[in-house]
């Protein structure tokens, strides 16, 4: 593997969560794996001054947070402490506003010191870790200094940008055109954290590196792609920031939309970061857009109502969404999303593509299944629909990996048929756990690799198919649907997909029975 080249990372909203949970231990991993140059900095920047207990927020405070952070969430544990002895010496910390010209002085000048003193070559690399209403000051005030030239560094700059891209269509192209004043598109990395699991890269894998696939994977051969995306516990403890978005924004845009597209893109013309960016920009061209007459039918959104959830300690009651804290009164925001989709072209005419997503289900699993038609010859069966349909399952998480379901003949005097599944899983065959995304992606971005990361006018294309639902749905007269807690949504959802003769699958589920046919 490339050693990435020396550089500072600067990680603004540095006491925020994600950091702490992911973005440090994924840099103590890298150091870990030698994947980061000795001649790197961690520089967290934040407005804090102080702890919330009033300890002041020194670099040796910071350091002891890092490390904290790192017990707590790296990956392989116990964890290695002479990794953490050589990556304690270069952690820094800087506090100052978001959009402070001043502030953003002082940060350059303490980068231009750690140049000094740790050989970083000027390089730098900036990670916007903060809640969205700050993105814009910051790409501001940094594009501002790189204009001017006020720190003549020799070195690259680039800058990672958390998700939401945009809350919509408008948003996103004002976030673009704010960073392209001052950025070139080369040096933008927008995350998905998606992108970054290895089951995800995978897909790519599975479907370029392995002649089976290509030659059935269109609407000839396949019924119908379901995607799934469930989480058990609430929005209650984030309902202030979730009222904002909801479930479709939260995660059918990016990380499942990012999921239809690796399924659905024509083979790139190479592995590289355009070629294959460019062919998920066509598949969110061809989906076809959802007329406003459709949502009803087409895109179901649900509030989960009062109840008990699952927690990682238990069951846990909510009041309700709409009387969690911070939600807006009479709030219509969706904690449950079902859309049916269609991508029109020659690939996928008229096949159905099921995303559904929703707080406080009854399971937390990420994952595809691919249906195939059904045998055209019921050989097996008296009734046409015992013998069971071949799904092909890629599961995200948890327990990443991908799963074939075949039928096969129950041993014995009687013809029997079962469904039964020939299971790859990462843990089992690499004998390893896969790294975290953020690891991933953090070290793609070190050597300027975008390929995982979602390209400007991707972004773009992306709210151009989730607006036209969001626009029906502001407009309509139907509120989202409440659903209980710990199910699986409400009944128009079960609806959307069984009035088409199918229904929502996952791999959790029963197996399917025991056939017993005549020959
Ligand atoms: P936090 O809410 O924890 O915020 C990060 C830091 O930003 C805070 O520590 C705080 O630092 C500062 N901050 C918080 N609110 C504001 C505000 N209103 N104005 C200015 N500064 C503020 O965010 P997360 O760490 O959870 O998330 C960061 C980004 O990553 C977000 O864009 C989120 O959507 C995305 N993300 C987060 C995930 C997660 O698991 N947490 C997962 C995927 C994406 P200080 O006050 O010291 O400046």
């Amino acid at each position: 593997m490339p050693n990435p080249v020396p550089c500072a990372i600067v990680i603004f909203g540095a006491s925020g969560d994600l950091a702490q949970l992911k973005l440090i231990p994924a840099v103590y991993e890298l150091c870990r794996e030698k994947l980061v140059s000795d001649k790197f900095v961690l520089v967290g920047y934040a407005r804090s001054k102080e702890k919330k207990d009033g300890t002041p927020l020194t670099d040796d405070q910071y350091r002891k947070d890092c490390y904290d952070a790192i017990k707590k969430h790296a990956r392989r544990q116990p964890i290695d402490e002479s990794v953490w002895k050589r990556m304690e010496k270069n952690i820094y910390y800087v506090s100052g506003a978001y959009d402070s010209a001043e502030d953003h002085a002082r940060l350059a000048t303490k980068l231009k010191e750690l140049d000094k003193s740790h050989e970083t070559g000027g390089n730098r690399l900036f990670y916007i870790s903060t809640p969205p209403e700050v993105f814009e000051g910051i790409i501001t005030r940094l594009g501002e200094r790189l204009k001017s030239k006020a720190d003549t560094s020799s070195g690259f700059e680039r800058i990672i940008i958390e998700k939401p891209f945009g809350r919509d269509l408008q948003t996103a192209k004002h976030l673009n055109a704010v960073l392209h004043q001052y950025f070139e598109e080369q040096q933008v990395f927008r995350i998905d954290h998606y992108l970054g699991k290895e089951t995800v890269q995978n897909l790519l894998v599975m479907r370029f590196a392995n002649s089976i696939f290509e030659p059935i994977w269109n609407y000839k051969y396949i019924d119908h792609v379901q995607i799934t995306v469930s989480e058990t516990l609430s929005a209650d403890d984030r309902a202030g920031y979730y009222d904002k978005s909801g479930a479709t924004r939260d995660m059918i845009q990016n990380h499942m939309f990012q999921l239809m597209a690796l399924v659905a893109m024509e083979p790139p013309a190479a592995l590289d970061s355009i070629s294959i960016r460019d062919e998920k920009v066509k598949v969110y061209k061809s989906v076809r857009q959802m007329e406003a007459r459709l949502t009803d039918t087409h895109a179901i959104r649900g509030q989960y109502g009062p109840g008990q959830y699952k927690d990682k300690t238990g069951m846990k009651p909510t009041p309700g969404y709409t009387k969690a804290r911070g939600v807006a009164p009479g709030s219509r925001t969706e904690t449950f999303s079902a859309i049916k989709l269609f991508i029109d072209n020659w690939r996928w005419s008229g096949m159905p593509f099921y995303l559904r997503t929703g707080k406080c289900l009854p399971e937390k699993l990420s994952e595809i299944v691919v249906r195939f038609r059904s045998p055209p010859l019921t050989l097996f069966q008296k009734k046409s629909d015992a013998v069971y349909p071949n799904d092909l399952v890629i599961r995200v998480q948890p327990e990443e990996g991908i799963s074939w379901r075949l039928n096969a003949k129950v041993p014995g005097g009687q013809m029997a048929i079962k469904s039964v599944a020939l299971d790859f899983l990462y843990k089992t065959t690499f004998k390893a756990e896969p790294p975290e995304a953020y690891e991933r992606l953090l070290y793609d971005s070190l050597l300027g690799d975008q390929t995982l990361f979602i390209r400007g006018d991707e972004a773009e294309a992306a709210w151009q198919v989730i607006d036209p639902i969001e626009e029906a749905w502001a407009k309509s007269s139907t509120p989202p649907q409440q659903y209980a807690p710990n199910t699986w949504g409400p009944k128009a959802a079960m609806d959307l997909i069984e009035l088409d003769g199918r229904r929502w699958l996952h791999s959790s589920a029963d197996d399917e029975p025991i056939v017993a046919c005549s020959l």
